[in-house]
This record gives structure tokens, sequence and C-alpha cells, in this order.
């Protein structure tokens, strides 16, 4: 048996006909070896799912903070336990490299069971309002927040753990019945953390996951109160347009092009180890990977000499544990053509790659893109404007941090973005002129580790936000509570309208209000 088969518990079903449609063959990316089937779901499956997750939804919520607390807290734990077991069913369906599995899903996940256990009940407790408005006041104003149901969540292949099952945590920690439908690429690590939960006391039925392909996931969207959507923006409209014929709320997280921005005053040194980093990491496939970096004219050189040194020396191949290789396969096999479109087009444009530049890989099977340093690049290629979603590095010349300024803006994406500058109030100043959901400045991409910090994109990179208290609130119905104690038979504005009376209240707001700064 493979490992992912081991940790699923399960052996590859051999009696599953290839091209059966019933059935999606689960690859190892950097292998290209079928480890595992799981099915296709269809609408009625998805219903069926619907109404078992909604019949338990009222006994979940009913066990309070509290005790969905102690399941979440036990996955916690249970997460610590099988370390070995998440790492490497994400592994063997991503084909990363075994730290980028520990630090960016099994860690996040870790933390994030703790976080929503722990902060479930703060983010949602009732919250007392107090009004200015002298038609209210002394009555109790009261806002809370209570479970809207069921949710359905859809995530992406770049990190089963925290971009697929981490949206459903903060769901289940507000007493939520959740389905969760995994990318057709990389259902397995949900599978397992799902039998995980069960194990850790979560009810039957409280979360279910619905493996299958686009159609399932479009069947999920018809079924639940709301979705929470990660993926490409492309798909990201189609989930909305189709959500809007039910008025189901949508919170998207979606594609992104993010730059990096190193001014002449930059720690080069830093700013070049960060940008191969946080460039490669992962592949390149994470939503807020430094996909375009603009250096200003003095540093340019010694930029692009360091990125190049460090770039070149990556090990990239199949992770056989820690320490064994920098960067590991591609995931998802059409993401290969699209980087080896984007490379092949930046060429043709007159763009030279310094480091890479081809897909492949020591011939060996599996979907393989060399880790790739571009130069020479402008806004007339694809590398520099579209989402590449690789391990490709493309590197302009800007005059000064103006033009950085506006090259970066000009993209319809606004996910993440990153500032490097030794003067940190000028590196803020720049990092508050990007049009970006999140900005670092002198780093990048660890913003997404403060679970307290709200994490979602600008523009055309999504709508909403993950983490902080709008990560668990976007999960719930709100509903505002005004409670009169003590009070008149009657009040002055009531009927019936008497002139004098409306000429004294007329009078007592413009006394109120009337005393403002004229001009
Ligand atoms: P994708 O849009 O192709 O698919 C995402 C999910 O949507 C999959 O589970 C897929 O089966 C499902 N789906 C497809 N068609 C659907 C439909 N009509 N209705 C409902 N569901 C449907 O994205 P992908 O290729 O899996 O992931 C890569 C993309 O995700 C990149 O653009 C990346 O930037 C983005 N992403 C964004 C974030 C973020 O936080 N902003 C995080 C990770 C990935």
């Amino acid at each position: 048996m493979t490992s992912a088969e081991q940790a699923i518990g399960t052996s590859v079903d051999s009696t599953v006909p290839n091209g059966d449609a019933s059935q999606i063959a689960v690859e190892n990316p950097a292998t290209g070896e079928v480890i595992a089937h799981v099915p296709v779901l269809d609408a009625d499956a998805v219903a069926a799912m619907a109404a078992r997750g909604r019949a338990v939804q009222p006994a979940w919520n009913a066990l309070g903070f509290e005790g969905r607390a102690r399941v979440l807290s036990r996955m916690q734990k249970w997460m610590t336990d099988n370390a070995e077991r998440v790492i490497q069913v994400v592994m063997s369906e991503t084909g990363k490299a075994y730290e980028d599995a520990q630090l960016a899903d099994w860690s996040y996940g870790v933390a994030a069971f703790g976080f929503w256990a722990k902060n479930a009940e703060p983010y949602l407790a009732d919250e007392k309002v107090s009004t200015a408005s002298p038609f209210v006041k002394g009555k109790k104003l009261v806002l809370r927040h209570t479970p809207l149901g069921l949710i359905g969540v859809i995530g992406p292949w770049n990190y089963p753990v925290t971009n697929s099952f981490g949206d459903c945590i903060p769901a289940l920690a507000a007493g939520n019945a959740v389905i969760l439908k995994p990318s057709e690429i990389t259902p397995l690590t949900s599978l397992l953390l799902l039998e995980g939960l069960h194990e850790c006391g979560l009810p039957e039925g409280v979360m279910q996951v619905a493996t299958g392909y686009g159609d399932t996931g479009a069947a999920l969207v018809d079924q639940v109160d709301m979705i929470m959507f990660t993926g490409s923006t492309a798909t990201g409209k189609r989930v909305m347009a189709k959500a809007a014929e039910t008025l189901t709320p949508v919170s998207l997280e979606l594609g992104g092009k993010d730059p990096m921005l190193v001014l002449a005053d930059a720690d080069v040194d830093r700013a070049a180890n960060l940008a191969v980093q946080y460039g490669m990491f992962n592949g390149g496939q994470t939503c807020i990977s430094i996909e375009r970096v603009y250096v200003e004219e003095p540093v340019y050189d010694e930029f692009v000499a360091k990125v190049t040194a460090k770039a070149a020396a990556l090990r990239h191949g199949v992770s056989t544990g820690p320490g064994s290789v920098d960067v590991g396969s591609m995931t998802f096999p059409k993401q290969v053509d699209i980087v080896e479109r984007h490379v092949d087009d930046a060429i043709a444009k007159g763009a030279r790659a310094v480091v890479g530049g081809k897909r492949g890989h020591d011939g060996q099977g599996g979907y393989w893109f060399e880790p790739t340093v571009l130069v020479d690049v402008d806004h007339t290629m694809e590398c520099m404007t579209e989402e590449t979603f690789g391990p490709t590095l493309p590197i302009m010349k800007v005059a000064d941090a103006e033009e950085a300024i506006r090259l970066a803006n000009d993209s319809p994406y606004g996910l993440a973005a990153s500032v490097f500058s030794k003067d940190v109030a000028k590196g803020e100043a720049v990092a508050r002129r990007l049009e970006a959901g999140a900005v670092c400045v002198n780093d990048a991409l660890i913003n997404y580790l403060a679970l307290e910090l709200p994490m979602g994109g600008a523009k055309a990179s999504g709508l909403g936000t993950r983490h902080g208290k709008g990560g668990i609130r976007k999960f719930c119905q709100h509903q505002s509570i005004l409670v009169t104690r003590f009070a008149l038979k009657d009040e002055p504005q009531m009927y019936p309208y008497r002139k004098g009376v409306t000429k004294g209240l007329q009078k007592a707001i413009r006394f109120m209000y009337g005393r403002g700064k004229r001009g």
C-alpha cells in the first residue's frame, strides 16, 4: 500500500476501470501513479448530504461554544499525534516538499483548531451597543450572531488543509453543519481529517466531504445557507452567479498576481532570500506567493545576481522526508501548461531565463516545472499580468518607487503585496498606496499565519475575509435586538401628531445637531 492508502485506511480499488466517470482516480503528481479512487457525487447525493447535515445541526449548536471547543481541541491534539500521517497524505496528493506540507498545511491546521476553539466564543458573544439617538436612549441594544445552519465550503488543490479544511473549522465552531467539496485533485487529506474529527467526537453528519468535480460544487451551491469558496477568479464568478439565484451569501478567496517592490534602500540580501523563498514556496502554487518583482535601478543588478545564485542552488525533486529537497513537483497537470505558456511567451518577447525555464524533471513521470528566474520582462508579457501559479520569478527593473507602485497597481488582482526598504516608515507609506488586501513590509506571505489578522483580496481577488472576527462572523446570521425595559404609556413622537410637539421636537433636534462647526 502507498503511504496515502495507509494513511486513510483504504486501499486502491484495482477493479475500478480507467475512465469510469463515477470515480476520480487520485494521482501522486510527483510520480503520476494512481494512489486512490474516490466517488463523484451527483446532485441527488449532495441533496441527501444536505438533509443529513440540517438534521444534526441543531444538536451540534446546542452543545454550545464549550462543547464544540472540546471536539476542536481534541482535534488539535489529534493533529499533533498524527503529524506524520497528515504530512504524508498531503505530500502524496500534492507532490510538495515535506517542509511545505509541514509549515503551510499541517502546522496551520494544528494552530487553527486551537485558535477557533478558543476564539469562537469571544468573537461571537452578544455585544452590547450604545447609541447617541435621543429616541432610543436608555433602551437595551444587543447584537447577536447565530449559526446560519448549513455551510458549503469549496476548496482548491494547493493547500488541502489550509485553504479547504481550514475554513470548515470556524464554520463548525460557530455551530453550523458543513459540507466540504475539496478539489478533485486533492480529496484524500479532507477524508483523513474528517476521520480524525469523528475520532475526536464530532457527531456523524455535522461535517461531510462531498467528493467530485465542478458539478458537485455547483450542486452544493444550491443546497446550503452560505458558500465559502476558494479558487480561481473565473470559477468564483460562476459560483457567485449561481448563488445569486437563491440569494445565498458568498465569501470568495480568489486568484492573485502579487507584486514585490524592492526599493533602492532595501536590505538586498533579505529581499533576494525572501523573493526566492516565497516565489518558489510550495512550487509557487500559493495564492499569495510572490508572482512578480519590481526593483529600483540602483540595486537591480545586485538583486538579480543574488536571486540567481540562490534559485540555481535549489534542490528540485521528489521529497523523501525532511531536508531532502527544496521544491517539489507541481500539483495540477494543467497548471504546468500555463506556466510553460507564460515562460515561452516571455522568452518570445525578449525575456531571458537566467535560471530554469523548462518543464519536466530528469525525465521522470509526474508534473514538473523547473524553478525559473526571468529577467528583461515587461507588462506586454503574460508572466507579469496573468496569474502563473508556478515556480517562476519574473524580475523587472524600474526607475523609481513611483514606477514600481504604478506597475504593481496595474493589475485586475489585489490579493497581497510586499515592499522592501530599510526605512520602515517609507516602506509602510508605499504599502498604504498598494491596491491589495494584505501588504507586508520587509516580509511576505507570513501574515497568513496570524489568525487574528483578517486576510482577503481586493479587486478581482475576492470578496470578504478569512481569519479574525470577520472570519467566523461570516458564517452567522446577525440579529439586532432592542429591549425597552422602563417605558411610558405613550411617547412624544407618536400619534396623534400635534403641531406644538412636532415644532418642539424639531427645535430640540436642531439644538442637538445644529451646533457643529460651519464652513
Ligand atoms: P478552481 O477555480 O479551478 O477550482 C476550485 C474549486 O472549485 C474546485 O474544488 C473545483 O472542483 C470547484 N469548481 C469548479 N467549477 C465549479 C462550479 N461551477 N461551481 C462550484 N464549484 C466549482 O481553482 P483551483 O485550480 O483548484 O485552485 C487554484 C486557484 O485558487 C488559483 O487561482 C489560486 O490563486 C486560488 N486560490 C486562492 C486562495 C485565496 O485565499 N485567495 C487560496 C488558494 C488558492
